[in-house]
């Protein structure tokens, strides 16, 4: 096993920039973020979660997906350029986890969304074991833990100087190789690993009935929905910073016949987002939009993909302004179903 000081993190990323774009975490105004980085000295380890979450690097908020120029008789469409190679450093091991929810929309399946796909291939995420989870957190409730490997390509396991160092997948065990010089193996040091591995969320374990998907498939009248609903904001912020939502929408920004393509993050919790044609909403309120995010966590996803869409990273508890969020909805259920 190998270990890598804390004070060569800094080298580490300057080393890696030659060649990469590296978002790390980052303190602004004092809210931690996943953000790129020019200044390697700024990454920092002061949060347990950052504010935005590891899929900002490989889903953005907004991408323009094409420009398209139209000389009335000759279209013209130009696709984006190449992405650069991508390192993500200091995610949470929840987070990267979250990255194979992702994987299995948009790379599994018939079609596959080209932009997510290129970059996912020319990324690479280096995770940092969770020394402390807060209140909010509960990873273990979905087989996770602070120390969580899934997701991966190498996971960094803080003790009081340095950091042991695992390499999860050939990607990381190459990019230890090429930066050997900053490395030292150590020999083995499982038990230090096995104790972030073996610690407990302090939210608790939620524990999740296997059937609650099944459970869910007969509560769409729940008068529960209603009771929760009666309180959300409608301001999207549980789906905004979630790191499995993967909503957008699709829109033209067009000056005259050219423009551009772009695409945004939308989110299930806004009226309009399933406004359809003849002004038919078949979610018009709150209740139907409520109901839709968790049936689409709890059931939907695990009907399709054999996993909750969930990895119990606590954002959506902690952001949410009225106390709305999903680990209440599955102690809830669990109990009254
Ligand atoms: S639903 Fe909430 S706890 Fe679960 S992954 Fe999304 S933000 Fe995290
Ligand atoms: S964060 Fe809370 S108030 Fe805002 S949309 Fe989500 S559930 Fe509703």
């Amino acid at each position: 096993m190998n270990k890598l000081l804390r004070s060569n993190v800094s080298c580490l990323l300057k080393k890696l920039s030659e060649h990469t774009e590296i978002y790390a975490s980052t303190e602004e105004d004092g809210v931690c973020i996943l953000a790129k980085l020019d200044n390697y000295e700024e990454w920092t380890m002061n949060y347990v979660r950052t504010a935005n979450s590891v899929k900002d690097v490989f889903f953005p908020q907004n991408e323009e997906i094409m420009k398209y120029k139209d000389a009335s008789s000759d279209l013209k469409i130009e696709a984006p350029k190449p992405f650069k190679e991508r390192i993500a450093f200091g995610v949470r091991p929840c987070d990267a986890a979250a990255m194979l929810l992702l994987d299995d929309v948009f790379l599994k399946g018939e079609f596959y969304d080209s932009y997510y796909k290129e970059r996912r291939e020319k990324g690479t995420i280096i995770t940092i074991a969770c020394e402390k989870p807060d209140q909010h957190c509960f990873c273990t409730s979905f087989d996770l833990s602070p120390g969580a490997t899934e997701g991966s390509d190498i996971v960094l396991y803080p003790t009081e100087d340095f950091f042991l160092v695992v390499e999860v997948t050939e990607k990381g065990k190459k990019l230890i190789k090429d930066n050997a010089e900053l490395f030292e193996d150590i020999g083995a040091k499982p038990e230090i690993v096995d104790s972030y591995k073996n610690m407990r969320t302090v939210l608790g374990d939620v524990c999740i009935p296997n059937d609650l998907n099944e459970k869910l498939k007969g509560e769409f009248d729940n008068s529960y929905w209603k009771k929760i609903a009666r309180r959300c904001l409608g301001c999207g912020n549980c789906t905004f910073v979630c790191p499995t939502c993967h909503c957008f929408a699709v829109c033209d920004v067009a000056r005259g016949c050219d423009g551009k393509r772009a695409r945004t993050w939308d989110s299930c919790k806004f009226q309009d987002f399933f406004l359809m044609a003849g002004d038919h909403n078949p979610r018009p309120t709150q209740i139907e939009r409520t109901r839709q995010r968790f049936m689409h966590k709890l059931n939907y996803f695990k009907e399709k993909y054999d996993k909750y869409q969930c990895i119990g990273c606590g954002r959506c508890v902690e952001k949410c302004p009225v106390g709305v969020h999903i680990a209440d909805v599955i102690t809830h259920m669990k109990e009254e179903l």
